[in-house]
């Protein structure tokens, strides 16, 4: 068979973008992914009580793209679905994001939104320059609800001192001083109906994509012929770690059965402060189900380096630095895309609307969005 395009990895870059190439320039497509499935961090499945399970934890489509939601709309219907998370401080649940009704449970207090605004303009901190992800809160809301709600939970999961960390790792939550508890607030928030699995399956369903699982790259490297590569796992790991290693922090989902209706109020609990696992996920809510039972996932993140887990990158500047490295090698016959290939903190809408936009060589298409 001859390829005009070998992708590496059937996860959401990889399958958008096998279907452009594919329906757009008419190009002869070969998707690998070394797991047994498609979707990638996306794969979701049903389990035994008929329970839809995010195996790579929670993934909440939004975007405020048309462009994005009116490609994937092509690929599955949706799952209203308005997504709420809790944190669980000293034992007690609140809002997150942190909005009017969190201060006011938080400190015991009757403020108006405006008593909120007052109240975050005299403890905040006053900074020239913003930093990291402690300058970013503090700033704006004063060291108690920082030390409260986002500095354990931050270390937790990314390793690292918040005035070690970026601003932009906090950046997607905002402070609200109304009672808006929603946690996104995109113009188009919702779950594939039946799952991420499918859609990717039905993205990747042309009769130009063939696809290969349960393939390493590195068992068929040689033996595929391709105009071009498109390789969204690992960069460093693509270049045999030849800078050293670029550091992903790992997530590893341990999951329980319960046999009662509910487990938890809301889909999402943060636990900022105690425990080894930054939030529980409790799948029921994500889907309208019959089920007696209910299951759980707590997200335990760890260190080292790229594992089968979740894997999120390190957006420190060392280590967009070594990225820098990596991505500048001369390499005409290969562009790496997604999470791991561009060691870059998407999120899905981003992934795709980035492939939509870019003939990847990098020229910008006009925006098209209404
Ligand atoms: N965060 C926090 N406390 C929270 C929720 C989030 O400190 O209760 C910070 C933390 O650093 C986290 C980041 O905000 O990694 C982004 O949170 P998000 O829920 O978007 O993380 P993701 O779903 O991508 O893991």
């Amino acid at each position: 068979m001859k390829i005009d395009a070998l992708i590496v990895g059937a996860g959401i870059a990889g399958s958008v973008l096998a279907r452009k190439l594919a329906e757009e320039q008419g190009q002869q497509i070969l998707v690998v992914d070394k797991r047994n499935h498609v979707g990638g961090y996306c794969y979701d499945y049903r389990d035994e009580n008929g329970i839809l399970i995010h195996k790579y934890g929670p993934h909440i489509f939004r975007t405020d793209s048309k462009e994005v939601w009116k490609f994937l709309s092509r690929f599955t219907d949706w799952q209203d679905y308005q997504h709420k998370v809790l944190a669980n401080v000293n034992g007690h649940f609140y809002p997150m994001p942190i909005n009017l009704d969190t201060v006011n449970q938080y400190l015991g207090t009757q403020y108006t939104a405006e008593d909120v605004e007052e109240y975050f303009e005299e403890h905040k901190i006053s900074l020239i320059e913003i930093n990291n992800v402690k300058d970013v809160i503090e700033s704006q809301i004063g060291p108690e609800f920082y030390h409260a709600f986002f500095e354990h939970y931050t270390e937790k999961q990314w390793g690292l001192p918040c005035e070690e960390l970026p601003p932009e790792i906090v950046a997607r939550i905002p402070i609200r001083k109304n009672r808006d508890d929603r946690y996104f607030t995109h113009c188009y928030q919702a779950l594939p109906k039946d799952g991420y699995t499918n859609m990717i399956q039905n993205i990747l369903d042309h009769p130009n994509i063939h696809i290969l699982l349960n393939t390493d790259f590195k068992d068929i490297k040689g033996a595929i012929e391709s105009k071009h590569t498109y390789y969204s796992g690992p960069i460093d790991e693509y270049y045999n770690y030849c800078y050293g290693k670029l550091p992903y922090r790992n997530v590893t989902f341990k999951f329980e059965t319960y046999p009662v209706e509910q487990y938890q109020p809301v889909s999402v609990v943060n636990y900022p402060n105690n425990y080894d696992y930054t939030r529980i996920t409790e799948f029921k809510h994500f889907y309208p189900s019959r089920s007696s039972c209910t299951v759980i996932a707590k997200e335990i993140p760890s260190g080292g380096g790229y594992c089968n887990e979740s894997a999120y990158p390190i957006p420190t500047s060392v280590n967009k630095e070594l990225y820098r490295k990596y991505a500048s090698i001369p390499n005409k016959k290969v562009t790496f895309i997604g999470r791991l290939g561009e060691y870059k903190y998407y999120s899905m809408d981003q992934i795709v609307e980035y492939i939509l936009r870019n003939d990847i060589s990098g020229r910008r298409k006009e925006k098209t969005d209404g």
